[in-house]
């Protein structure tokens, strides 16, 4: 029977060398005992995360969850024909072993794979490449236990639909559904390498003066990455941090005229360059930099390591310092290859104010003139990170003001509650954001027709250069996925108009409703921390009222409440707080509340 360990600490289980802890922990070496696991109480109420050897991962905090880990082992070959071998091997092997193996029986396929660390299982999911090889190219098939259905399923290379580091194991709605059990590959007898149009290994006939070997790409392979990449048991780290992004030709062509020198590029597809990223960041003046205990690698500087008592918040920020200089400098935004890992949510309160803020303009009463930070109220929206994402609710009329307070880096993407200006005006300020990828933004319908209309210029079919650009997602009151992170829309009345509130684990942010059903009630059932509107004391037809605010808290008791969209005749912040009851507080501006996910 497997154990399921509390409290486990798994810093050996990653590469990074940061300190860090399981709630559970649990590793199996069958599929009956992953089966037997799927039904444990520990692994049904809690959060999941199957690693693999942690070279991939940067937890920000202590996981509050259930980690898993494959202990599935063996590799052996099951049918071959004159061209090829088939091979399978267990998800819980390390990548390099497998590699070995295919070098002494002399088949070719992965020698350019060679040194990269992982288990074999992760590098399915990851697509690893290296050296002009990527793992597609070899897989046969994997084998998975699909954890919804508790069944062994098989995808073919195909079903995989493998991208550049990416794969459909991790779409929006997959993620982390799928354990990699087993790997299947299609290796090719006979020790003639697969490929030597890579960069060095353009010349390695030369020098050799003959047709290398698989043993002797792997070699160099080896050589070349030892030289350039810090090796995990001395110098932590999860290898490259960020991809190398895909950009429109003229922003290649930008930057090559642009004086900096010649940025290496790949062709990626039509009118799309690859550009490399420690290009960008060397560039950028980023090699070497620190940030606490962590540090962009001198030799390399697209590896951020591990200089010594680095936390991974550390890393964080140096990541963000990193994806602001790049985009000041290159206007490219930089996304992290690398998955960051954590079980809380962080809830930045951007603005608390009604639809014109605090002060109003031309008002004189007590609020308006308040001397106290927190009675400064910008409109409202909220800024949330969580599962590696930075996402928004609401672009307000004040977002640049917002942003600029917080030195904003990144957005992952945007969601929206209704299309009143006060909750849309910072669109256009949402610019620097959608450099060279489409900004995801997600809304409903009729929002999405009201922001067509009023941002026309953004959606013409030649726009204007420099015009921000989205992606518009639409939803509806059903659940969706943001990279594997559950968003439950949760319909509000705001006066007649129904608008959508958005549940986040055990947070749910809810402005301008004035009344929530039963039936959507429901959805807000269990929560840790609720951010819910209370305009004033006085009835108003489309917001709640403080009372009404109060009798809402008290009916979906979450753990703590905070009062968002206060208009000034709320009252002072002070005055507010002395008279909510225990776990409810009026929101401020710039305040961070922490929740549990
Ligand atoms: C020094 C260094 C150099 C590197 N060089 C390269 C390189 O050249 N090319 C490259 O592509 N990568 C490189 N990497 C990144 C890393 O090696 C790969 O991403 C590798 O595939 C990660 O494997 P892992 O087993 O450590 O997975 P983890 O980091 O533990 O996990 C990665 C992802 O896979 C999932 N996962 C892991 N195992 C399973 C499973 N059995 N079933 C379902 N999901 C699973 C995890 O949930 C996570 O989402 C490098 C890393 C380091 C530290
Ligand atoms: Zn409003
Ligand atoms: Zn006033
Ligand atoms: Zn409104």
């Amino acid at each position: 029977m497997v154990e399921i360990i509390e409290n486990k600490d798994i810093t050996s289980f990653t590469t990074f060398g940061i300190p860090v802890k399981a709630r559970y922990f649990a590793e199996y070496s069958s599929e009956r005992e992953l089966l037997a696991l799927s039904r444990k109480e520990e692994f049904l109420n809690n959060e999941v995360l199957h690693i693999g050897g942690g070279s991939n991962l940067l937890f920000l905090e202590d996981f509050g969850g259930l980690v898993l880990h494959s202990a599935i082992k063996g590799i052996k070959e099951y049918r071959k024909d004159d061209e090829t071998v088939y091979a399978i091997a267990g998800a819980g092997e390390k990548w390099t072993d497998f590699v070995d193996w295919c070098l002494e029986r002399n088949l070719a396929g992965v020698e350019n794979l060679a040194h990269i660390p992982g288990e074999v299982g992760a590098s399915a999911i990851q697509n690893v490449g290296a050296y002009g090889v990527e793992v597609k190219d070899v897989i046969h098939a994997v084998e998975c236990f699909d954890t919804q259905t508790r069944k062994t399923v098989r995808f073919s290379n195909e079903e995989c639909r493998f991208g550049y580091r990416d794969s459909m194991f991790k779409k929006d709605d997959v993620r982390g559904r799928y354990y990699v059990l087993r790997v299947s590959f299609r290796l090719r007898p006979g020790g003639i390498p697969m490929s030597l149009d890579y960069g060095p290994l353009k010349s390695l006939k030369e020098r050799l003066g003959k047709y290398p070997t698989i043993q002797e790409v792997a070699r160099e392979v080896t050589n070349i990455r030892k030289s350039k990449l810090p090796e995990p048991s001395e110098t932590g780290s999860a290898g490259s941090f960020f991809k190398n992004p895909v950009v429109p030709v003229h922003f290649y062509k930008k930057i090559k005229n642009g004086g900096f020198g010649d940025v290496p590029a790949y062709p990626a597809g039509e009118g799309m360059v690859k550009l490399s990223a420690a290009w960008l960041i060397d560039k950028a003046g980023m090699k070497g930099v620190r940030f606490g205990g962590a540090m962009v690698y001198d030799r390399q500087p697209l590896v951020i390591v591990n200089a010594g008592g680095a936390s991974g918040r550390d890393v964080m920020e140096l990541s963000d310092e990193i994806i602001r200089r790049v985009r000041t400098k290159f206007y490219i935004t930089l996304k992290p290859e690398v998955n960051f890992i954590d079980t809380g949510i962080k809830i930045t309160v951007l603005g608390t104010g009604g639809s014109k803020g605090t002060p109003e303009l031309g008002c004189e009463c007590h609020v308006c003139t308040s001397d106290d930070i927190r009675d400064k109220r910008l409109r409202s929206s909220v800024l949330v990170e969580t599962a590696g994402l930075r996402l928004l609710i609401d672009p307000s009329p004040d977002f640049r003001q917002q942003a600029l307070n917080l030195r904003l880096a990144d957005i992952d993407a945007v969601l929206v509650t209704h299309s009143h200006y006060d909750h849309v005006g910072g669109f256009d300020d949402l610019r620097p954001f959608c450099g060279n990828e489409d900004m995801p933004i997600y809304l409903r319908s009729d929002v999405n027709a009201d922001l067509h209309r009023r941002l026309d210029y953004c959606f013409r079919e030649h726009p204007y250069p420099g015009v921000p650009t989205f992606k518009m997602n639409i939803i509806d009151n059903n659940p969706f996925y943001i990279n594997g992170l559950k968003i439950v829309p949760v319909e509000v009345m705001h006066g007649k108009l129904p608008i959508y509130g958005y549940r986040i684990g055990k947070f749910a942010y809810i402005t301008d409703a004035s009344h929530i059903s039963e039936e959507e009630k429901e959805k807000l059932e269990g929560l840790d921390v609720l951010i819910i509107n209370s305009l004033r004391d006085k009835p108003h037809f489309a917001h709640f009222s403080f009372d009404q605010a109060m009798d809402m808290i008290r009916d979906l008791s979450p753990n703590r409440a905070y009062l968002t969209h206060l208009c000034h005749e709320a009252g002072c912040h002070a005055e507010l707080e002395s008279r909510v009851p225990a776990g409810v507080s009026p929101a401020y501006d710039g305040q961070i509340i922490l929740s549990t996910r």
